[in-house]
């Protein structure tokens, strides 16, 4: 089929998540026909570096051979099958592996689809979890300022940014929100102490918030949170989605502080970057405290039609036994120390007001005017610029606001790390250049 063709019939029939279409509708839409290791090739023959993993889901590049095949032995069996009332090995070997994975305490796996809805089970369990304790007043939660879960309404309502969620507010249920950022603010403790008596969990983002911008949190925060949570018989959701499965130089980052969480959200990196699914990982005293009689109705009333889907349990089987056979994360520690050097110069830029990052996830906030402290214009679309600077370097990126994400995908090799980090700091200066001589 023609680009012009499908390109047209993109923009008469489609709406795309998180788009302007005003101005989606002016643009010339980038047409991807397939993918090979770390490029995305369109369809002019163009080929892009993948800068953001598909959007913080790919881990060994696209069209891999050994996914590919774990995919198709399992289509050849069946592509479906429902899990009420069945059960496949796909899903059991893949909740086999990931008790192992996972941090001591976790013992039982419940899927969903995505993010989301991995974070909206834990939010479901938790709750009933302390109805069912006779605890009928923990019903709330806390969750961070800037933190993000997901865009329904459960996970928008423990959400913290206020461009994507203040919107809903009428929507959304209330809770209590810190800000481990700001000194001035509540602190945790004081919020817990205040209010333990009616909440039931605490959920955050693990050392670092992804969605609102790369926002690394002050080193020991997560353990103190969990300290506070056993002090004070509050649970802890613990959201891995972004950085689950390597992203953080750990296979999760609660390792980095010990944390045992009572819920773990998985999903993103889950298959490799090949299909949706999802996992929120539960302790084995939250799982006794459903069971019980039918007509009790302990129950957990919750499910979706394609929840443990065998062709995604297959491919995310596939992909955790990579994990091991190509040692990934010692992979990932050299590739974390090979772009350090390139990030902290980066970092000199005098549009850049700070490089943050944790692994393989970095945040590059642009400035306008550095000594002064002064953002761009949110008109000026900065961020949107420089990674529409970066296409014509052969990269791939998408901005949160002024911050450019990097997140390649974990197998990413020496050279095309190199080009990535090349190219995006010539694409910082082409796109702020003109403005640095016109203050
Ligand atoms: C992306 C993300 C989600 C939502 O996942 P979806 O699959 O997009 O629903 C939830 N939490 C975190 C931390 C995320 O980065």
């Amino acid at each position: 089929m023609r680009k012009n063709r499908l390109a047209a019939w993109d923009k008469q029939f489609i709406w795309h998540p998180f788009t302007q279409h005003a101005e989606w509708e002016k643009r010339e839409p980038l047409l991807i026909k397939s993918g090979r290791g770390m490029w995305l090739h369109e369809s002019q023959g163009r080929r892009y570096l993948d800068g953001n993993s598909s959007l913080w889901v790919n881990v060994w590049g696209h069209n891999h051979g050994e996914l590919n095949r774990a995919l198709k032995k399992q289509i050849d069996r069946i592509a479906h099958s429902t899990f009420l009332g069945l059960t496949h090995e796909p899903a059991i070997q893949l909740a086999k592996r990931l008790i192992a994975l996972a941090p001591k305490g976790l013992t039982r796996v419940f899927y969903s689809d995505n993010g989301s809805t991995a974070v909206e089970v834990a939010l479901k369990m938790a709750y009933q979890y302390w109805q069912l304790q006779g605890k009928k007043k923990k019903t709330r939660f806390v969750s961070l300022k800037e933190g993000y879960h997901g865009d329904t309404l459960g996970s928008v309502s423990v959400g913290g940014i206020d461009l994507f969620h203040q919107r809903f507010r009428r929507l959304l249920f209330k809770g209590w929100t810190v800000d481990p950022f700001n000194p001035k603010a509540a602190s945790i403790d004081q919020i817990l102490r205040q209010h333990h008596a009616r909440t039931a969990a605490v959920v955050m983002e693990p050392l670092i918030q992804g969605a609102s911008g790369m926002r690394v949190m002050p080193r020991g925060y997560l353990k103190e949170v969990e300290t506070l949570c056993r002090r004070y018989g509050v649970l802890l959701i613990v959201d891995e989605v972004a950085t689950g499965f390597g992203r953080t130089g750990t296979m999760f980052a609660v390792e980095q502080e010990k944390v045992h969480p009572d819920f773990l959200c998985v999903a993103k990196s889950l298959t490799g970057g090949y299909l949706p699914l999802a996992a929120t990982l539960a302790t084995e005293q939250v799982y006794r405290a459903f069971l019980g009689r039918y007509d009790e109705f302990k129950t957990f009333f919750h499910g979706h039609t394609y929840t443990a889907n065998p062709l995604a349990c297959a491919v995310a089987v596939a992909n955790l036994d990579l994990y091991k056979k190509k040692n990934l994360l010692r992979h990932v520690q050299t590739r974390v120390v090979q772009w350090k050097d390139a990030l902290q110069a980066l970092a000199q830029h005098p549009h850049v007001r700070a490089v943050r990052s944790v692994g393989l996830m970095a945040g590059i906030e642009l400035v306008k005017d550095k000594n002064r402290d002064r953002p761009y214009p949110s008109a000026q679309r900065m961020g949107l610029r420089v990674c529409d600077a970066a296409l014509r370097h052969g990269l791939w990126l998408r901005p949160l606001g002024d911050v450019i994400v990097l997140m390649p995908p974990l197998a990413i090799t020496k050279d095309e790390l190199d080009f990535l980090l090349r190219g995006i700091a010539q694409s910082i200066n082409d796109a702020t250049h003109p403005y640095a001589f016109h203050p």
